[in-house]
Formats: C-alpha cells, sequence, structure tokens
C-alpha cells in the first residue's frame, strides 16, 4: 500500500506536470480538473488523496464505487464514474456521481435519462472513439451529430462535453492529434449545444499533452500510486 507521504510526493509532482502544461495555454492550473482514479487501490488511499487535498475521486465500477462512498461518507468527495457502465447499472448510478464520463451508447443515454427521472438530474460526458480502436467504447466520430440530436430531447441528462481514452502507445505524443481532434468536435458542437463545456481526456502516459491540447479534466491513477 502506497502511503500518505509517497502519495503527496507523486500527488505534488503531478500538480506540477499539471501547471507546467496548463501554463503552455495560457491557463491558470485550477482551470483544469484533476480527478484522481482510485480503482486500484483501497480506501485507505482514497482517504489520503483527500487528506492532501484532492476532492474529485473516479472509480470504473459502479459497486466499487458505491463500497468507498459509503466508507468515505463523512467526506465531501465529487465522486466520478468513468468506466463503461451496463445500461442494467444505470439505476445504481445516477445521484451517486457528479459527473458520468463514460456514456458511450443511445441505449445507456436513454437508461440514465430514465433513472434520473426519478433520482434528479444526471450530468454526462460521451465517450468517443477517436482512435478508432475496434476494442474501444464509445461512438465514432460520424455518430456524434445524430447522437446529441436524440440526446437533445432527454430532458433529465445533460451532456456537458466529451471523454476519449487513448490506446497504450510507445510514445505519448502519438496521442496529441487524437485530443486535437476531440477538442474540435467538442468546439464545433458547441454552437448549437453550449453545455458541451469540457473535454476529459489524459491519462498518466499522456495527460500533459492533452492539457496542451485543451483537456480540462485529466484522469489520472497510476501516477499518484506508484512507488519507485
Ligand atoms: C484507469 C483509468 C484511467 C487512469 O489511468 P492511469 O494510466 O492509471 O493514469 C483513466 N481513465 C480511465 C477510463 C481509466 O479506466
Amino acid at each position: 500500500m502506497a502511503n500518505p507521504t509517497h502519495i503527496l510526493g507523486n500527488l505534488d509532482a503531478v500538480r506540477r506536470r499539471i501547471a507546467d502544461a496548463a501554463a503552455k495555454t495560457g491557463r491558470v492550473p485550477e482551470a483544469i480538473c484533476l480527478v484522481a482514479v482510485t480503482k486500484s487501490v483501497g480506501i485507505a488511499e482514497a482517504q489520503a488523496l483527500y487528506e492532501c487535498g484532492v476532492r474529485e475521486l473516479g472509480e470504473n465500477r459502479v459497486r466499487e464505487a458505491l463500497r468507498k462512498q459509503d466508507a468515505l461518507a463523512a467526506l465531501k468527495i465529487h465522486w466520478h464514474m468513468i468506466g463503461h457502465l451496463q445500461t442494467n447499472k444505470a439505476n445504481k448510478a445516477v445521484g451517486k456521481f457528479v459527473l458520468i464520463h463514460s456514456v458511450d451508447s443511445l441505449r445507456l443515454a436513454h437508461a440514465i435519462n430514465a433513472a434520473a427521472e426519478r433520482a434528479g438530474a444526471a450530468d454526462v460526458l460521451l465517450q468517443m472513439n477517436v482512435s478508432g480502436e475496434q476494442t474501444k467504447s464509445g461512438f465514432a466520430p460520424a455518430e456524434l451529430e445524430p447522437a446529441l440530436e436524440q440526446i437533445r430531447s432527454l430532458q433529465h441528462l445533460t451532456v456537458r462535453g466529451l471523454m476519449t481514452m487513448t490506446p497504450r502507445l510507445d510514445d505519448p505524443e502519438e496521442a496529441r492529434p487524437l485530443f486535437s481532434s476531440l477538442r474540435k468536435m467538442r468546439d464545433r458542437h458547441r454552437k448549437s449545444m453550449p453545455t458541451l463545456e469540457h473535454l476529459s481526456m489524459g491519462m498518466t502516459q499522456d495527460f500533459d499533452i492533452a492539457i496542451e491540447e485543451g483537456a480540462d479534466m485529466v484522469r489520472v491513477g497510476t501516477a499518484l500510486f506508484r512507488e519507485e
């Protein structure tokens, strides 16, 4: 288990990388939301992050997220759902996360909307498959416009932006064109859908590049917990 001292040092390094990348695009570090991904660690590490001032935590499985939420219910943590969400789990997820980053199909959007009708509003990002990899879930670029058209009519769900996951890359620079194309998609559709604000892109391997290309949310796990 990574001890708190370890996590604090890692967090400082991550924050420095965020600040440097933000500066390159003329932004302040506060403009970038660090979503600390706790999927691979336990409750103690999540709490250690909180004690270091991190308030946004990300999980990729509903059941594990709810377990941590229960254990840390006394803390004011904003939980983000970042992993694939099965349609039949929408009920369990809605109301438990400030943002669902991983809406990857219209079926799921409809299920979240129906759950949100009972539980209150739901803020989501649409997950885009920018790299075109068969194994990655998400909307293909050509599907975005028709998807937004349909989602517009869902009254209990608000699309706050776009998310993407890059493949594992030998050279993180290879992610740059993928990030930049996600930003262009967001910019293009923002005119007709002004809530399309956020770009959730970048993980340990490439979050600096994602920020340089316009990310305002980065999802970072490994860099916070590694012990080397
Ligand atoms: C695990 C995960 C991350 C974090 O990846 P690291 O390489 O550990 O920083 C980001 N986004 C998603 C969707 C993940 O599942």
